[in-house]
């Protein structure tokens, strides 16, 4: 019998994806490490970075969804380089309509923010970014960086994990180099420490922020068991739950997608406890009042009836204000839903406009 040959072909982009993380890991580097002596060139080469790693993940879905007019990408300009890439924006959207990867708003906003800076720093000359740099200007880049790492990392390491695990090790080398940079942010502290100081005597607790690492996050009870944090120091908010713990009682807290852990016995809670142990009573028959989040398009609904007026995703810990019935596929959806009749939802493709 003749022994077939099982030619594996190599997908087309996996050399351009090991070139693009390559690259991306290198310009945050670089970016980290020029940070102080040349403020502008470390923005500028934080922002490729980014566009870098987004893209990478982007051309893990197809080769051609790079090309910024897909209806033109050729395999051949392709693989020699030959082509326009698409903008950061496209990048997102992309990622969001293609690959079905929405980012959260803030993600989203973080992001922009990133570009806006580069943006204003290679068309227009800023003096202010020539050294010695101040330190209020020193210490706003650093607290963007540290945001715009900490919604990147997450990405690398938990969602986007399956495609990044080659490169945990130099991920995890780029979060060391980070950190080291938050020292930058030690002036800012100190200035607010006397502030921190004053509200801990009024009783008001606050914990190490995970964006810049300064015991600077203030924690308010918003309506129980929902909290937020946010921090003096870099301006990083969060939401998160105090839930007592299944097993043993413990309070745990549970983050925005990722769920919680309780610390005493590792007992893990995820969307199907919460809903069952804060959702509306759910009868067999009747239609369920729980609703779709529009924010992070949960596959699950996961959005339940919260406080006096509003609505708490319990995937994404975002409170909505207005919760209805999508016009064109009748889920219960958050946002407004005023014309969802003519153009359908996040959810469902709409009507059909070709006819
Ligand atoms: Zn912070
Ligand atoms: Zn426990
Ligand atoms: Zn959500
Ligand atoms: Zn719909």
């Amino acid at each position: 019998m003749k022994k077939r040959l099982h030619h594996q072909k190599p997908e087309p982009g996996a050399a351009l994806f090991d070139s693009l993380v390559r690259n991306a890991i290198d310009f945050l580097q670089k970016s980290v490490q020029e940070l102080e002596k040349h403020p502008k060139y470390s923005v500028i080469h934080f922002y490729m970075a980014l566009e870098l790693f987004l893209k990478a993940r982007l051309l893990r879905e197809h080769w051609a969804l790079v090309v910024s007019k897909v209806e033109k990408a050729s395999l051949q300009a392709f693989q020699s380089g030959d082509f326009n890439s698409v903008t950061i924006d496209e990048c997102l959207q992309r990622l969001a309509n293609i690959a079905n990867e929405s980012l959260l708003t803030h993600e989203h906003d973080c992001f922009r923010t990133i570009r806006d800076h580069r943006n204003k720093l290679v068309h227009f000359f800023h003096p202010d970014y020539q050294p010695p740099i101040d330190k209020n200007i020193l210490a706003q880049i650093v607290s963007e960086q540290c945001k715009a790492w900490f919604y990147l990392h997450r990405l690398l390491t938990s969602k986007w994990e399956i495609h990044f695990a080659n490169y945990h090790k130099q991920i995890a080398g780029l979060q060391k180099l980070i950190r080291h940079n938050q020292h930058f942010l030690m002036s800012k502290f100190n200035a607010l420490a006397p502030e921190i100081e004053a509200d801990k005597k009024k009783g008001i607790s606050f914990v190490t922020c995970h964006v810049c690492g300064y015991e600077s996050a203030r924690i308010e009870k918003l309506h129980d068991p929902l909290f937020e944090r946010s921090c003096l120091v870099c301006d990083w908010r969060s939401y998160f739950l105090k839930i007592p713990c299944p097993q043993c009682g413990k309070p745990v807290t549970v983050e925005s997608e990722g769920g919680g852990e309780c610390e005493e016995c590792e007992t893990t809670i995820d969307l199907d406890y919460l809903l069952e142990k804060l959702g509306p009573y759910q009868h067999p028959k009747e239609e369920s009042s729980i609703a779709r989040c529009s924010e992070c398009e949960n596959f699950e609904p996961s959005v339940i009836p919260f406080g006096e007026h509003e609505y708490l995703c319990l995937n994404c810990l975002t409170l909505h204000d207005e919760v209805g019935q999508c016009g064109w596929c009748g889920e219960l959806i958050t946002g407004d839903t005023s014309e969802t009749s003519i153009w359908g939802c996040f959810w469902c493709p709409g009507p059909d406009l070709k006819d």
